[in-house]
């Protein structure tokens, strides 16, 4: 728990090192804070940019207790990061922010569904699996199509499977190899939405406003914001967050994904315990970007600003797309971001460029 504002040149540790890690680190630089990342990868995006990096597995307790010791404030940047070393960091007498145990809520997809409902937040139909009889059985109650999912670490797309018919039941829950999985009913969504929202230590909470996302074969694709969506969407998902940051006791940024059903009723899809590739327009839709108050909220500073400024489409680059750069570069009432990353693998997020629309 912080009281008061962390003083400039104070050390902020940041457990991840891909781009969020990244981002994170230049925003925090900017204002005068000094960032050493932690991650398992040696030249990592983030440690490009950082003060210092740490390239260390998240359990390396050595590692962990020499951050503690150094760092005023710990963040994180990635959701998969074991919820036990935030706990070890803590009892090193740490600061951390956001908690551990909205990284373990948040972690696990019935965990965050269930907690969604408990706070009066729709969500879909979800159904525990830990069998194959479990999934037959809920398939019984779900309607078809439905979605499986493993519970834990998928993330664009990853361990999931649409399953169309009973028949379907056993090859589908083998390809999770027996994970512990959630089955959700199919959301009839006519948008998808998200609400990137802050809280500080006060209790403070800005909420940026709603980007409207394109999925492309289970991968962000591109974000426009401010969404063109009514003034009651707005406010519902505005609640929504605030429910979630509320009711987790969050400190820092989240991101809440949505669907949107006909009529405009929203439904909680998912929620990031982090700045989220949904927010990165706001990098140049908004005097304070995700990054920035995310470094805002964790150090006790005033959160900024959020209100737009104009209206952005984020486009993210994925594999070969970043060898278009000097196209891109060119493009006027742009800007492109690049990750730093070496190999353009298909799918990976090399960075994106943010695209000034009015
Ligand atoms: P997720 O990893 O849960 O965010 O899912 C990735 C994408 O799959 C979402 O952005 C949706 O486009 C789609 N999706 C996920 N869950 C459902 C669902 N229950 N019904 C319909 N589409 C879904």
């Amino acid at each position: 728990m912080l009281d008061k504002a962390l003083p400039l040149g104070s050390t902020i540790g940041i457990l991840g090192d891909g781009q969020l890690g990244r981002m994170l680190s230049q925003a925090a630089s900017r204002l005068g804070f000094k960032v050493v990342t932690f991650g398992p990868d040696a030249g990592s995006p983030a440690a490009q940019v950082s003060l210092a990096s740490k390239v260390a597995a998240y359990t390396d307790e050595a590692v962990l207790a020499r951050l503690a010791e150094s760092c005023d404030v710990i963040t994180f940047e990635f959701e998969n990061v074991p919820a036990a070393s935030l706990d070890f960091l803590t009892g090193k007498g740490a600061v951390v922010a956001p908690s551990s145990k909205a990284l373990r809520i948040t972690q696990d997809r019935v965990l965050e569904k269930s907690f969604a409902r408990e706070a009066g937040i729709g969500t879909v139909d979800f159904y525990e699996i830990n069998s194959l009889e479990d999934l037959q059985g809920a398939l019984e109650k779900s309607g078809l199509p439905a979605l499986l999912k493993t519970r834990r670490e998928g993330y664009d797309g990853k361990g999931q499977v649409w399953i169309k018919s009973l028949e379907e039941a056993p090859a589908a829950y083998d390809s999770l190899n027996g994970r512990p999985s959630i089955l959700e009913s199919k959301a009839s969504f006519t948008r998808e939405i998200s609400v990137v929202a802050a809280r500080g230590w006060n209790g403070e909470i800005k909420t940026f406003p709603i980007g409207e996302n394109h999925h492309v074969g289970g991968i962000l694709s591109t974000t426009l914001a401010p969404a063109q969506v009514s003034e009651a969407v707005t406010a519902k998902a505005h609640e929504i967050a605030r429910k979630v940051l509320e009711g987790l006791d969050y400190v820092g940024v989240l991101a809440v994904e949505l669907f949107v059903l006909p009529g405009d009723a929203l439904l909680l899809n998912e929620i990031a315990p982090r700045v989220h590739n949904s927010g990165h327009w706001t990098q140049d839709g908004c005097l304070c970007d995700q990054f920035e108050q995310h470094i805002r909220a964790v150090t006790g500073w005033p959160l900024g600003d959020t209100s737009a400024r104009c209206t952005v489409e984020m486009t993210n680059l994925l594999g070969p797309d970043i060898l278009e750069w000097p196209t891109l570069a060119a493009e006027p009432q742009s800007r492109l971001y690049v990750y730093g990353k070496d190999e353009p693998r298909p799918g990976r997020k090399m960075g994106h460029i943010n695209r000034i629309k009015a």
